[in-house]
């Protein structure tokens, strides 16, 4: 079956202006999103994942802002630019059509509001819902999040556990049906064996609801489970995209090579872990060139020159590297 594009971000660069300089957060970045697809955005701390999930519903904070690109959305109408809506028909889009599980979500709840205040309240701001159908639609989805909805309804924050909040979360964020949800670090903050239930829950809610979704995290577990594509970003850019089984068997980036002998697998033999060398480099003041070649072992004269543009390598896989042909697992 032909996919069909239900998001397309083109060109798109998003900066902070600090003291010290200009934080380039995302660099000319293109990439689309399928109707019903998981997509992964992974990378290390900085790399620029949340400014671009964050830049999708118009929503960087300040001091940041877009430099350039645009955002096609392609609801039931024509495709629109998701940068150029106004205020209040972006209040009216988010949520609805795109809606976002923030990082540190945890702590996003009111505490001295009860779950069936903070549904309501989020209905209501959407339109004149009535009370019964929006508990109708509360009772379905928390418990498609496995809660139980009677007690959970009536439950303050603290009454919860971590993960049952970020089931709660998830859950608020399906409220007013989005076709489009972005899921920011959703397991991070969590024991073990809650992450494992949320990705239950995340697992159930793909199938299920057949939505399209985007899920930012440092885990490669999660993308591994989750997603059908996934996007390593280092330095603002995206330096390989590709199928799952691709990306974690065929790939063809020294970085994503780097992330994937960085964490240990529980399912396969023993390896030895081997960092990456160095760390990532400043936003500010970016090396020439590649942007990873202080850190990588197949960097040569020419990696210093120019960045490499993210190319064709191989059946809907794309990676951005001079010497992708000699990456070796
Ligand atoms: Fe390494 Fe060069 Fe490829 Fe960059 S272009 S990842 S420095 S080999």
């Amino acid at each position: 079956m032909a996919k069909e594009i239900i998001l397309s971000i083109e060109n798109l660069s998003v900066e902070y202006k600090v003291r010290r300089g200009i934080v380039k957060a995302v660099r000319n970045i293109d990439l689309s999103l399928n109707r019903g697809e998981s997509l992964a955005l992974i990378g290390e701390s900085g790399c620029g994942k949340t400014t671009l999930g964050l830049s999708i519903i118009n929503l960087v904070p300040s001091p940041g802002y877009i430099k350039e690109g645009q955002i096609l959305y392609y609801g039931e109408s024509e495709p629109f630019d998701i940068l150029s809506l106004d205020k209040e028909s972006l209040r009216k889009f988010r949520w609805k059509e795109i809606s976002m599980v923030f990082q540190s979500a945890l702590n996003a709840l009111n505490p001295v509001l009860r779950v069936w205040d903070h549904i309501r309240d989020t209905a209501k701001a959407h339109g004149n819902i009535p009370d019964d159908l929006i508990k109708k639609q509360a009772y379905e989805l928390l418990e498609l999040v496995r809660l139980e909805p009677e007690r959970v309804l009536k439950s303050y924050p603290h009454e919860l556990s971590g993960g049952m909040k970020q089931r709660v979360l998830i859950a608020i964020s399906l409220l007013l049906n989005p076709k489009v949800i972005i899921l920011d670090e959703p397991t991070t903050a969590l024991d073990i064996l809650t992450q494992k239930n949320i990705m239950k829950v995340l697992e159930d809610i793909k199938k299920r609801l057949n939505l399209s979704m985007i899920f930012i995290s440092h885990d490669l577990s999660l993308a591994a489970e989750l997603a059908d594509r996934v996007a390593v970003m280092y330095a603002g850019r995206i330096v390989e995209l590709a199928e799952v089984n691709d990306l974690f068997y065929r790939s063809k980036h020294p970085y994503t090579l780097g992330l994937i002998r960085a964490v240990p697998t529980v399912t396969a033999e023993f390896r030895e872990l081997i960092p990456i060398p160095g760390t990532p480099p400043d936003l500010i003041d970016l090396p020439s060139g590649c942007k990873f070649h202080p850190r990588c072992e197949y960097a040569t004269e020419e990696c210093l020159k120019e960045e490499p543009p993210l190319i064709k390598v191989g059946n809907d896989h794309y990676a951005s590297c001079y010497h992708w042909k000699e990456v070796k697992h």
